[in-house]
């Protein structure tokens, strides 16, 4: 079968695999569909600590059922499915708390097992076991099913900042992440969302799917005199840098409101990970910082319910769908802002 295998920083090319097979306790599904997103691009430029080449990436994966396990139950084939990225090793303290996302033992589709840029993939029974594999309810897309993974990752960083009835939000990166967290801030009550970027032609994209309240272009507009008069001199109470920039870290600090809650959602450049951070501004406002890292599989079903609903609609968001052999085309779309939301459809993509 043809899979986008990645080989070394630089190296990611689309050649013929050996098909992979299911053992008794796995699962494997035909790819249809395997969003793209700035992990994928990390991966392709810099390779990751956790990955060991050469390996199929691709880890917001939808697809159908052609081959079930002896020992496997629940599934059969024809099944439209949606799968984790993250998987948990569910015997840990933290995953025996609930907190799979930060689970040590923590292994990843497209990383430590094959990824979904490829025409068919094996569910390893380590997914299952998390019970890491979610029906696509009715007739939703394989295509917004793919989304899930992402929107999963967005719910439990609102989730560890408690983002709810009243809050204004400000999101700090316009990117499909952004655009995930304007929109499910929305569903989760938030009373007033702006969206801010440092590129304009990214903001304007966004914005006009999106529609925040706010809109901020970083390049030309004074963002912190912007967001305090939109929150009426107060600061938003909910601030989430989408973005991979230490700086937007320290504005959204020096910006968040008494008692606000700040979420680093985007991590920093391994060689840059330090900021400036004025310790008394984070004392005296009482403000607090959360991390976010990855997503429960409890998460990933509540996030593919939300969009099965209509209550995060994602179709609007997936601006380009191109073919398996055009991932790096994908990735560069991703990377460069001309497109929200990039699907590979390994199966060909269809009129
Ligand atoms: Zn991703
Ligand atoms: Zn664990």
């Amino acid at each position: 079968m043809r899979a986008a295998l990645f080989t070394s920083p630089g190296n990611l090319d689309v050649v013929d695999v050996e098909t992979p097979q299911a053992t008794a306790d796995e699962l494997k599904i035909r790819v249809e569909s395997c969003a793209t997103c700035g992990t994928d691009a990390k991966i392709f430029h810099h390779g990751h600590p956790r990955l060991d080449p050469p390996q199929i990436i691709g880890h917001e994966i939808a697809g159908e059922i052609i081959d079930v396990g002896a020992n496997t139950t629940g599934f059969a084939p024809g099944d439209r499915v949606q799968v984790i990225a993250a998987v948990p090793c569910e015997e840990c303290w933290a995953c025996k708390a609930g907190k799979q996302g930060i689970c040590i033992n923590q292994t990843s589709m497209g990383y430590q097992f094959a990824g979904g840029f490829a025409e068919e993939m094996v569910i390893p029974a380590a997914v299952l076991k998390a019970n890491g594999v979610n029906k696509i309810p009715g007739d939703l897309s394989f295509d917004e099913a793919s989304v899930t993974e992402p929107l999963a990752c967005v719910l439990n960083a609102q989730r560890l900042v408690h983002v709810g009835e009243g809050d204004t939000v400000l999101v700090m990166g316009a990117g499909p992440i952004g655009c995930l967290h304007v929109r499910l801030a929305r569903a989760l009550g938030a009373k007033h969302v702006m969206l801010a970027d440092i590129n304009g032609d990214r903001l304007a994209l966004s914005a006009n799917a999106v529609r925040p309240d706010r809109a901020i272009d970083m390049s030309s507009e004074d963002l912190a005199a912007i967001v305090l008069e939109e929150t009426h001199g107060v600061g938003p109470s909910v601030i989430i840098t989408a973005a991979p920039a230490g700086a937007a870290q320290e504005q959204a600090i020096a910006m968040a409101a008494p008692g606000g809650r700040v979420s680093f959602f985007g991590g920093l450049p391994k060689d840059k990970p330090m900021i400036a951070v004025d310790s008394n501004v984070v004392h005296y406002r009482e403000l607090i910082l959360a991390g976010a890292n990855g997503s429960s599989p409890a998460q990933n079903a509540e996030a593919l319910a939300l969009i099965a609903s209509g209550k995060v609609p994602v179709a609007d968001l997936i601006t380009h769908r191109m073919s398996l052999e055009n991932v790096k085309g994908a990735i560069d779309a991703v990377t460069s802002g001309d497109a929200i939301k990039v699907v590979i459809k390994p199966q060909g993509v269809s009129a």
